[in-house]
């Protein structure tokens, strides 16, 4: 068996232009562009790179983008200061501050200072809270688009069988609750997990989120599941995910790639996230449907 190739980029510019299309009808609603504001404290080349393309994005959504560049050394209580004020900012509906922050600087602190109405990345414990029990809130945008991409390829959820390997706060774990809202059986792997392959051979759903170049092999796969390789690696061959793609391929029944599967939707639904929090605060309609 050749798994289909799940297009990632493709889901995400239809995504992309969706919201493109609701925030045209929220700009002649109430004259005013949704704001995403990004903050970005230091010089990692990687973030610098995330930042452009969120920026970019956010722009051709029709939304407006304000960037804050601090350097490297700036001290934690100037960034608190800095999201107070954005909080205050009627014009800023997403704040993201990304990560990783530098050491001076406590994340957890910074999350929590921002207003959990405003948090469009989803990591504030107001809407970690929400989402493990039910409400509406923000997801975090990797899970969020991953189970976008899992409900295109197989529609209704229900009932399947999924395992997560991974259990960070930003990934794993609220993938796993997004899975058992959509009525899954989830399992969640970690490292302290004894036979990984056996337990990633039950599953019709596999989503892999480590961080280990090429760990899930196409043997531990049943045969025909879908696998969603959330992992970015950068090794001597280029980039590479989680998953041994070769070997997958042979036995998945569909599966995304890296780069062009998880990556595109993370920033898709960092738009879609920023124009819901916008709707919500000017109390337009927007289509609720996740
Ligand atoms: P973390 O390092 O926070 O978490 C990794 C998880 O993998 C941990 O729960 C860890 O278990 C588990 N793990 C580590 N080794 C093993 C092993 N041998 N067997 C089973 N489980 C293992 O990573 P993140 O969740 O932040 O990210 C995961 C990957 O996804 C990374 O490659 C990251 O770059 C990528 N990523 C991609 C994004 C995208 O947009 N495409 C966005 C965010 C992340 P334990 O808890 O026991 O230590």
């Amino acid at each position: 068996m050749t798994a289909k190739v799940i297009d990632g980029k493709a889901i995400a510019a239809a995504l992309r232009a969706d919201v493109a299309t609701q925030v045209a009808a929220f700009r002649s609603a109430t004259g005013r562009a949704p704001g995403l504001a990004v903050v970005l404290v230091g010089e990692d080349s990687a973030s610098a790179v995330y930042v452009r393309a969120k920026g970019k994005a956010t722009l051709e959504a029709g939304m407006a983008s304000f960037e804050h560049k601090l350097v490297s050394n700036t001290p934690e209580a100037d960034l608190l200061a800095l999201v107070d004020q954005l909080n205050a900012d009627p014009a800023v509906d997403g704040i993201l501050v990304q990560l990783p922050l530098p050491p001076q600087i406590d994340a957890t602190k910074v999350i929590t200072r921002i207003d959990p109405d405003k948090d469009v990345d989803g990591f504030h414990p107001v809407n970690a809270g929400r989402l493990a029990i039910g409400l509406d809130g923000f997801v975090p945008c990797t899970p969020l688009g991953c189970l976008k991409l899992l409900r295109a390829e197989l529609g209704d959820l229900s009932g399947k069988s999924a395992v997560v390997i991974g259990r960070s706060n930003i990934v794993g774990k609220p993938m796993a609750l997004l899975l058992l809202g959509d009525s899954c059986t989830v399992t969640i792997a970690h490292s302290r997990t004894t036979d990984l392959p056996a337990v990633v051979r039950q599953a019709d759903i596999v989503v892999a989120a480590v961080g280990r170049a090429n760990m899930v092999k196409g043997e531990w796969l049943k045969p025909g599941a879908t696998v969603i390789d959330v992992g970015i690696n950068r090794t001597e061959a280029g980039l590479v995910g989680d998953v041994d793609f070769a070997s997958a391929s042979e036995v998945a029944g569909a599966i995304t790639p890296v780069p062009g599967g998880v990556g595109p939707m993370t920033i898709a639904c960092l738009i879609r996230n920023t124009f819901v929090s916008a709707a919500r605060r000017e109390g337009f309609r927007y289509e609720k449907q996740l």
